[in-house]
């Protein structure tokens, strides 16, 4: 379910920060608490305010009772900000899900990564070439668009998480998915009510594939949506961050 209209304007769309992790993320700081998020983002103007908890395979966090927990304590705070609660839901391998499908469906905003490699339950490619990650991305991304799970795609293709690759390698990942596949797979999550984010950590540092992506997007008419991945409340919205994004994109002012 797409939760914004098609935006291609940068300032506008870091006035929707959809990847934030609170105190329910044990990575997040013990200032993220719901409340403490909700303030921040009215100080710095923020429309939309979404939390994505992490949802991974095996751990000890009931993503649905957090879920209820938090949408209960929304009832008592009074704000402009619209403030969705999802997770950050986790596409381990092809066909492979963390969750059941109906605690997907019944969060407001169901945001999956595919890249958590870093995690030991996480699936790999038998062909671990900078080409057999690729493909084996677009593999689990297409299994995850026919499930019809996500509402968002987290750090899309993202090689943050890929430690046993150096810089070059990282890249060549990117790489190696051609015009054709990343158009193909573009169209695909469009056809499934599925956004894509513009996630800033892999914006600055990979910025010649997030720009290909985000143009390529914009011609197929793609939903992007922006977010920080943030872990602390000044990573929630950034001072400069439209501009940021702007170089790094090539959007002209
Ligand atoms: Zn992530
Ligand atoms: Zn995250």
């Amino acid at each position: 379910m797409f939760i914004l209209e098609r935006v291609y304007d940068l300032d506008e769309l870091v006035l929707h920060n959809v990847h934030t992790h609170s105190v329910n993320s044990l990575c997040a700081k013990p200032e993220m608490t719901p409340e403490a998020m909700i303030r921040r983002a009215e100080e710095a103007g923020l429309k939309t305010l979404c939390v994505t908890d992490h949802s991974d395979p095996g751990d000890a966090i009931d993503t649905y009772a957090n879920f209820l927990t938090y949408k209960e304590k929304l009832r008592s705070i009074d704000t402009p900000v619209r403030v969705l609660i999802g997770a950050e839901l986790s596409a381990y391998g092809v066909g492979k899900y963390a969750e059941p499908f109906e605690v997907d469906r019944a969060l407001d905003f169901a945001s999956y990564s595919h890249i958590h490699y870093h995690l030991a339950c996480w699936e790999h490619p038998a062909d671990r070439s900078p080409r057999g990650y690729a493909e084996h991305e677009l593999r689990v991304l297409n299994a995850l668009f026919e499930s019809g799970r996500a509402d968002h795609i987290a750090h899309p293709f993202s090689p943050l998480k890929m430690h046993f690759f150096n810089e070059a390698e990282k890249a060549a990942t990117l790489d190696a998915i051609t015009e054709n596949e990343l158009g193909e797979i573009l169209e695909k999550g469009e056809r499934a009510a599925c956004s894509w984010e513009l996630h800033t950590p892999t914006v600055f540092r990979f910025p010649a594939f997030s720009r290909r992506m985000f143009c390529l997007g914009k011609e197929i008419g793609v939903h992007f949506l922006v977010g920080t991945d943030a872990h602390r409340l000044a990573d929630l919205a950034p001072q400069g961050l439209a501009e940021r994004l702007k170089a790094a994109l090539g959007q002209t002012p």
